[in-house]
């Protein structure tokens, strides 16, 4: 089906941040495959990794246990919230566990109709109940009727997050940088009120790690660097190093982790996934990498600072957007970027979006920096 609109180009080959086309072009990707290819394009560690794990077993049914399924829940569960893990597929997926377990947590309180709190300009996921709690996305008119018992308040604002949150309320839900929004980190006193107002009413924080998470920022976790710890925490795009990896974390022994019967997927913790994602976390949780973008990241900031037609910055570590000024067109300054060999991206109509991979260096942001500069418009 024609869900996307695509960019002429057809992508054959990658190494780190290099993609190569099927004219044998060379381009320098700030995009990595939407913050999938945090340890940039066919890394022999994570190749060496599937290679391996491909010849020798592939899946298994989530009814028999394999290790590399095992090992990697228990190093995700060390790594962030030192609790129970479900391994799933995607984003969506690893949320929609979250909405589940939040909702079984909220009817062990005795809520008959729990409600989800979600910010404006949240993205969550595509599959119903995901796409719910994504307000600006949720297209009633094409996809209703939606789910009841989710409600979006602004984004900016702690009191209306608090005045939000009642008896009901299972679960607060949030991407500690909206991503999809065009970049947008949640102020820390929206974090902060979210904890509390969790706290006073028994219900879970859950911070949706997805596009954060796996060192875009500069921590394993973006709230590892915040006010606030999470109840629960998603994560998925980068976790399987390129394969489809995600996971949902609870902390502790909470009451409301799914049972046998209550939650399942098919594919999920499979070896050679699980395999993928382990080597994916030996690279990227590392001290030194982590140190390196939160040190490129801020490079990175002062350059796209210095390009004319930026009027804004906003991001952490290599997660990072500029707003253009009023007039400028993001889409017509991508295209011209891709023509120069340059991969970025456009979630929103003003908005360059940068997610290059984790292990870049001073002179691929000195190279993008040099193609922004020719690609903005005078
Ligand atoms: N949550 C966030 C913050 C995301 O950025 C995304 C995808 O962009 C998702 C959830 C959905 O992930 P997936 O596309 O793997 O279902």
């Amino acid at each position: 089906m024609p869900t996307y609109k695509r960019a002429g180009v057809e992508f054959v080959r990658g190494e780190g941040a290099r993609l190569w086309d099927a004219d044998g072009r060379e381009y320098l990707d700030f995009f990595a495959a939407l913050g999938v290819m945090n340890a940039g394009h066919c890394h022999p560690r994570i190749t060496e990794a599937i290679r391996d794990q491909a010849g020798r077993l592939v899946g298994v049914s989530n009814l028999y246990y394999s290790e590399p399924g095992i090992r990697l829940a228990e190093r995700l569960s060390e790594s962030s919230l030192g609790g129970r893990v479900f391994l799933c597929n995607s984003g969506a997926e690893a949320n929609e566990c979250a909405i589940k377990l939040a909702r079984k947590h909220a009817h062990a309180r005795g809520v008959e109709r729990p409600e989800i709190v979600v910010l404006d300009g949240a993205f969550h996921g595509r599959t119903v109940a995901t796409l719910t709690a994504s307000p600006k996305i949720a297209r009633h008119e094409l996809f209703g009727p939606l789910p009841e018992g989710f409600v979006a308040v602004p984004r900016d604002d702690p009191r209306a997050l608090e005045a939000a949150v009642g008896e009901r309320t299972a679960a607060i839900m949030v991407e500690p940088i909206q991503g999809e929004a065009g970049v947008h980190p949640i102020p820390e006193p929206v974090l902060a009120a979210a904890r509390r107002a969790c706290d006073e009413a028994g219900a879970l924080l859950v911070l949706d790690e997805i596009q954060t998470g796996m060192g875009r920022t500069g921590s394993l976790w973006a709230w590892q660097q915040g006010p606030v710890r999470p109840d629960v925490m998603t994560a998925a795009k980068a976790l399987g190093g390129g394969l489809p990896v995600g996971a949902c974390v609870v902390a502790g022994e909470r009451d409301g982790v799914l049972e046998a019967g209550e939650h399942g997927s098919t594919f999920a913790g499979a070896p050679l996934a699980a395999s993928a994602a382990l080597a994916t976390l030996d690279v990227i949780d590392d001290p030194d990498v982590l140190r390196g973008v939160r040190e490129l990241g801020a490079r990175f900031v002062e350059a796209l600072r210095g390009l004319d037609g930026v009027a804004d910055v906003r991001g952490r570590g290599l997660m990072l957007g500029a707003e253009l000024e009023d007039g400028l067109d993001a889409h017509d300054v991508a295209a011209r970027a891709l023509d120069a060999g340059l991969v970025i991206n456009v979630p929103a109509p003003r908005i360059l979006r940068f997610l290059p991979p984790l292990l870049i260096g001073e002179a691929e942001v000195s190279e993008a920096e040099a193609i922004l500069g020719d690609c903005m418009p005078n």
